[in-house]
């Protein structure tokens, strides 16, 4: 019986290009998931879209001197050149800039207020008298009271990594002119998140099948007990406020972004001519929703927005929030600030992309932090991609085409070793198909890389090529058998390796789209034609790893 499944995924800031953390933390696996759906026949829809609005896209504006418009404009194009080039297969990419979706944030928070769950109050706010505005967290800067650093900001420390409030910073600054700034009472509207306590509290747990971490952090946080949060800001860009009085102000993006995965669902109904469509995805409780979403997003996706949800009533809940851990680069933390990072534009400008889909895939961090490192993405490309896969691939293909005339040949009773590989290839799949439905990403292809070189060992022990003269039947089974794990190659690799799943599927002479033969074995039909064999992956020279280390942490 087919399912139907939303698959929502954290919305980039549109201040800046991707990078390798966040597609290891929630674009790879969110297509791996999508793509194993959308091959086992069911219904599938992914979603998400640049977050055009809060203060990293202003400030970098002002860095710029751009508009936050021409900034968010700009990385939203990039972003979608990135996904496609990636193959990361997004139904809808759009962005929380469209008129669309500040009509679903309005509706979301007048329901919510007239429900009595957001209420209006007065607080102390960060004000410049030379600048005469109000300023948001990230544009105080001063001394952190932790670490000394004399660029700490009203949100963080970069130096020393601790949260901040601007109140702590000693010397503090306004980021435009350096006046120090005064506090001010301003009005802002805050979402009664500890009304929901209870209700998430029982929630959360029977959530018996979200990761340990996303349970424990989930829960640490409900046992400190939850707080209000204000869900407004004084700041001219974002979503506005639907209610009069509050015409300088804006809601808040964490409040607003969230609501995106509701908004983009809806336009993506309407862009297919079927506006209703979106209920089935949010109304119907058959369906099951994913959110994958980087470890700091966590709570995010397991109290704040479950609460919005509850609260304005009549949606799913979110079943499933398989956050990933981090991805460290050679060794050490990410930092996009001080350039420690591979940026995914560059990788794509020099690099094809199945081997970083492979490497990321392999070494996913979905239960611990991992590391990417160029030696270690060389290593994987030759010694497991060209070697294991590749070259078997070519080596199967190069034979049949050089002495059963490019054709599938007809093959002979199977041996106990030609039948037991055959039932290792369907009981690959079949094990896949449970770890895949469970997000267990990287057991799953370790499983399908097994298969490869077991196929190596038949083949090194059938030596096919050797007895083509003396024993051409027993050529001939071998090599089918060989074609049909192949076959099944295509289909276990295709979530993760959709480009060369499909080069393969037209190099075995199969028609039309790999993921329209569904999940299953499909023995290749003696007779298949097949095309001429050309090399699934390149080996990759050794030098690479220097030259890509050497631009790390340089500025450019
Ligand atoms: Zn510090
Ligand atoms: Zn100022």
């Amino acid at each position: 019986m087919s399912e139907r499944i939303l698959i929502a995924v954290a919305w980039p800031y549109a201040n800046g290009p991707l990078h390798l953390g966040h597609i290891a933390g929630a674009y790879l696996p969110a297509d791996i998931f999508a793509r194993y759906h959308r091959i086992k026949g069911n219904e599938v829809l992914m979603v998400s879209g640049s977050d055009q609005h809060g203060t990293p896209i202003t400030i970098k504006a002002e860095e710029e001197g751009k508009t936050p418009a021409e900034i968010a404009a700009k990385y939203h194009q990039q972003f979608l050149e990135s996904w496609q080039r990636l193959g990361i297969s997004f139904d809808l990419f759009t962005s929380t800039g469209t008129p669309n979706h500040a009509t679903v944030s309005q509706d979301i928070f007048l329901t919510l207020l007239n429900k009595g769950y957001i209420y209006k109050s007065t607080v102390s706010q960060p004000y410049c008298p030379h600048c005469q505005r109000f300023l948001p967290d990230r544009y105080i800067e001063g001394t952190c009271p932790f670490c000394g650093s004399p660029r700490a900001r009203g949100d963080q420390c970069d130096d020393c990594g601790k949260p901040l409030n601007p109140v702590e910073l000693i010397n503090p600054r306004c980021r435009l002119c350096g006046a120090t700034p005064q506090f001010k009472d301003s009005e802002h509207f805050f979402f009664r998140l500890s009304a929901f306590q209870d209700r998430l509290s029982a929630w959360v747990s029977e959530q018996g099948q979200w990761r340990p971490n996303v349970s424990n952090l989930t829960k640490r946080y409900l046992k400190e007990g939850l707080r209000d949060r204000a869900i407004t800001r004084d700041i001219d860009w974002g979503v506005a406020v639907p209610v009069s009085g509050f015409e300088n102000k804006r809601l808040y993006v964490w409040f607003e972004a969230v609501i995106g995965y509701l908004s983009a669902t809806k336009e993506w109904a309407k862009s297919i001519g079927d506006e209703e469509r979106w209920r089935s995805f949010w109304q119907d409780d058959e369906t099951k929703s994913y959110y994958f979403i980087g470890k700091d997003n966590i709570p995010f996706h397991t109290l704040i927005w479950p609460a919005m949800l509850m609260g304005y009533g009549g949606l799913n809940l979110p079943y499933d929030v398989p956050a990933n851990e981090f991805l460290t680069i050679e060794g050490k933390k990410l930092s996009t600030s001080r350039n420690w990072a591979v940026w995914l534009p560059d990788y794509l400008s020099r690099y094809e992309p199945d081997p970083l889909r492979y490497l990321l895939s392999i070494n996913m961090p979905d239960t611990a932090d991992t590391d990417f490192s160029w030696r270690e993405f060389v290593r994987r490309n030759n010694d497991e991609l060209v070697a294991t896969y590749g070259n078997l691939v070519n080596r199967v293909l190069t034979l049949v085409y050089r002495n059963f005339d490019g054709c599938v040949p007809q093959p002979g009773e199977f041996d106990s070793h030609s039948q037991a590989l055959i039932n290792k290839a369907e009981d690959t799949l079949k094990s896949m198909d449970g770890l895949l439905y469970r997000c267990h990403f990287r057991e799953a292809i370790r499983s399908a890389m097994s298969l490869a070189q077991e196929t190596n060992r038949y083949l090194d022990e059938k030596s096919p090529w050797k007895i083509i003269n003396e024993d051409r039947q027993a050529s001939a089974t071998a090599l089918h058998v060989a074609l049909s794990m192949l076959s099944c190659l295509r289909t276990a690799l295709y979530p993760f390796l959709p480009f060369s799943s499909q080069r393969l599927h037209q190099l075995l002479g199969f028609d039309g789209d790999v993921k329209d033969d569904g999940w299953k074995l499909h023995l290749p039909s003696p007779g298949q034609e097949l095309l001429t064999p050309s090399p699934l992956f390149t080996k990759l020279e050794e030098k690479l790893v220097e030259e890509e280390t050497q631009r790390l942490g340089k500025s450019d």
